[in-house]
């Protein structure tokens, strides 16, 4: 699969990495973004967040969307 953002911009040659968690286009390391995030896990009834990380793979277009 190839980078979207690459392609808009003429290269076809890019190797996407994965697809955003957001938009769901494929994007490359060029243009994505590996935010860390917090997991919620029901415990019984109440939500618990993991103590560990996890990661959550987002666009350059979805990224500057969230932070505007
Ligand atoms: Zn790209
Ligand atoms: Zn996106």
């Amino acid at each position: 699969m190839h980078c979207y953002d690459c392609a808009q911009s003429g290269r076809h040659e890019s190797n996407g990495i994965g697809a955003c968690t957001r938009c769901g286009l494929f994007t490359c390391a060029d243009h994505a973004r590996v935010l860390q995030t917090t997991v919620q896990r029901p415990v019984g009834v109440i939500p618990m967040t993991s103590a560990l990380p996890s990661r959550r793979l987002v666009c350059g277009t979805c990224r500057t969307a969230e932070a505007a």
